[in-house]
């Protein structure tokens, strides 16, 4: 799902490729960027789309089962 434009309204957006840093945000909060054809307005927006964002949820999966795992050796729970 692709918002229209916030500078212009237009309805002619595109995705635009993460680049840098913002691939963290891009994983982690699959905050992505887009782009107008219109008046070339480049923004980023939180558009999480499940066949995209699997990789997201695999992160937080993963990030959660290695708290608990911290969380469980740390209070002994695991000898
Ligand atoms: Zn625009």
């Amino acid at each position: 799902m692709i918002s229209n434009c916030p500078e212009c309204g237009g309805t002619d957006v595109r995705r635009s490729h993460s680049q840098g840093s913002e691939k963290i945000a891009r994983y982690l909060f699959a905050r992505k960027h887009f782009r107008c054809r219109e008046c070339n307005a480049r923004w980023a927006a939180v558009a999480f789309e499940l066949e995209d964002d699997y990789l997201t949820i695999f992160l937080w999966a993963g990030i959660l089962l290695a708290v608990c795992f911290f969380v469980m050796y740390f209070s002994g729970q695991i000898t």
